[in-house]
């Protein structure tokens, strides 16, 4: 057998040569030599047939350094024949010559039909693979070949095919719960999925994160540091805004705070009114991100709309317009993540105030007694760290005579008018409650009782002066009138440690004062002292003889009554 050199190098084999004349002379002629030499000593002769393997298109598909017609080969085929053998072979020469031939043709025929098959289906998984490794698993292998081989193609078809279905129905799935630009990940669909799964994961984390959150400002913290993780900006710019006024905000720049300023928040919704923003992303429940580029300005501001009333802002400046054009596709990312977020701040928002709503009075927005309950328990917990706290109560004089002359309405805003004048006088950390109708209990924070007594005062001056607009109802144009009439508040005061280490034991000992306030002519304001316990144990001892000898008087009429029966 003779190899080329090409199969030789491919192969990575042993060059063979051309051994003689007959080979050389078929690797000329690429066509069939024989030649007969004579056996010494046995008198048998040595018939040889040398033919040559030439390449066709179907070789070119492995061989690559082949070339349609050249000699891949010599196969030389000898037979060893005795005189009778060799005269027939003499005499059909010809006829022998043909035999051979067509017995070799047959023979490379059933040859080349298994190799053929084979290369052929193995060349087909090769380009299939690799298309699958390329992201491309809508490729089929063209069934090749009987038998093993075509249960070979089925079985890879099949795992293709389950590859196929498999992410478009996870791609389908991640579509409806993740916003995404295929652009921006791997085009390879595994490796796409797997980079989608983990920023889910992260979404996930977020999610629970925030709804552990207790407050919002918690929330946009952890959105903040979304962006942060996706966009690399020069300074950040959050605020928050109800009812068209900014109620929270900061601005953070090379990784300091500052508060926001009303101007920086106005400059980013001029950004929103200018007739075609650059709208980079927006959905239907109102969340913008628009791009601004002038000069030295390239930011991405980002609206979202949490209700009617309540909108949340990003401003997020980058250093130049390349970065801002390079990370506009990270705004979609951004976006998962605020949509995730929206209904949890609203939640928020809603919770605060259903529990703001249960705590307050309506009328005056003065906490209820509900709430002095839970206070009491922080009350008790700060006593133990040793603050002190000043208790007043008040109660308006003569109300009952306010309404009958002036009405109910004038009556309520009489009492709003005194809620005016206690928030006037107290601090931030100082709590109003209404303990009843005109009643009200506050609780000043780090008061002593000489403190507590000053602002009672205070209150009660305020009070006096107090005015109040109401609509004129006698004109027809609707203008407001200024009302004023004669009120007047009286005023019990305690303090806790000073005279007591519980705080509904101090109401009790303001509203001993204010009792006394009451019956030492109203309008002032009395400081609590353990002289006044003491006479309203009097004054209680005195009212229970007076009721035994009620008591006392009734069982006697009724045993005369029952005599009478
Ligand atoms: P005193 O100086 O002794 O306190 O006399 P007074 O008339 O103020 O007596 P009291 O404090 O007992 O008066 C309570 C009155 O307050 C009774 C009730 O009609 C009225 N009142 C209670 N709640 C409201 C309210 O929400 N609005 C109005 N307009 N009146 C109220
Ligand atoms: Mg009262
Ligand atoms: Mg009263």
């Amino acid at each position: 057998l003779y190899r080329s050199d090409v199969i030789s190098n491919e192969k990575g084999l042993k060059k063979t040569n051309l051994k003689d004349t007959i080979e050389r002379k078929v690797n000329l002629t690429k066509s069939n030599e024989s030649s007969i030499a004579k056996i010494d000593g046995i008198g048998k002769y040595q018939i040889r047939v040398s033919t040559p393997i030439i390449a066709s298109n179907f070789c070119l598909e492995c061989h690559s350094g082949l070339k349609d017609g050249d000699i891949a080969g010599i196969v030389n085929t000898s037979f060893i024949v005795d005189d009778t053998m060799l005269m027939i072979y003499n005499s059909m020469k010809m006829e022998l010559l043909a035999i051979i031939g067509v017995a070799s043709l047959i023979f490379m025929f059933v040859m080349l039909f298994s190799i053929n098959s084979f290369t052929r289906l193995v060349y087909n998984m090769k380009i299939a693979v690799q298309s699958a490794t390329d992201g491309n698993f809508a490729i089929r292998i063209k069934n090749q070949g009987i038998g093993i081989f075509s249960e070979a193609t089925k079985a890879a078809n099949r795992l293709l095919e389950v590859l196929d279905k498999s992410i478009t129905s996870i791609d389908a799935k991640i579509a409806s719960i993740f916003v995404y630009k295929k652009s921006s990940y791997s085009n390879n669909p595994l490796l796409r999925i797997t980079e989608l799964i983990a920023e889910i994961t992260n979404l996930f984390l977020f999610k629970n994160k925030i709804e552990a959150a207790k407050h919002n400002s918690e929330v946009c913290r952890e959105i903040q540091n979304v962006i942060s993780r996706y966009i690399k900006y020069k300074y950040l710019i959050f605020s928050e805004i109800i009812d068209g006024n900014i109620v929270s905000g900061y601005k953070v720049d090379n990784n300091s705070e500052s508060k926001i300023v009303v101007g920086d928040v106005r400059s980013i919704e001029n950004r929103f009114e200018v007739a075609n923003p650059n709208v980079l992303f927006d959905d239907e429940k109102g969340c913008i991100f628009i791009s601004t580029s002038i000069e030295q300005l390239n930011v991405i501001d980002l609206k979202i709309f949490i209700s009617d009333d309540i909108v949340f802002y990003y401003s997020i400046a980058l250093n130049s317009k390349k970065d801002l054009i390079e990370k506009e596709n990270s705004i979609v990312r951004i976006y998962n993540y605020v949509r995730e977020a929206r209904p949890i701040i609203r939640n928020n928002i809603l919770v605060k105030n259903i529990e703001e709503s249960s705590y307050t009075d309506p009328l005056t927005k003065a906490y209820n007694r509900l709430y002095l309950e839970k206070y009491a328990i922080s009350v008790d917990a700060k006593l133990k760290q040793h603050a002190n706290f000043g208790v007043l109560m008040l109660d308006i004089d003569h109300f009952k005579k306010v309404n009958d002359t002036y009405g109910h309405a004038i009556g309520d805003m009489t009492i709003r008018l005194l809620t005016d004048s206690i928030r006037k006088a107290i601090r931030s950390n100082d709590k109003l409650f209404r303990y009843g109708g005109e009643e009200f209990v506050v609780i000043l924070e780090g008061c002593d009782m000489k403190d507590a007594r000053l602002i009672a005062e205070k209150i009660r001056t305020l009070f006096i002066a107090a005015k109040s607009c109401t609509a004129n109802s006698s004109n027809s144009k609707s203008d407001t009138i200024e009302i004023t009439f004669p009120k007047s508040v009286s005023i019990g005061v305690s303090a806790m440690p000073d005279f007591s280490r519980d705080i509904w034991e101090c109401i009790k000992q303001a509203d001993l004062a204010l009792y006394e306030a009451k019956e030492t002519g109203r309008n002032r304001v009395i400081k609590y002292s353990p002289e006044l316990k003491v006479k309203e144990a009097q004054k209680n001892k005195k009212a229970d003889v007076a009721q035994d000898n009620q008591n006392n008087t009734d069982s006697v009429v009724n045993i005369d009554d029952d005599s009478d029966e």
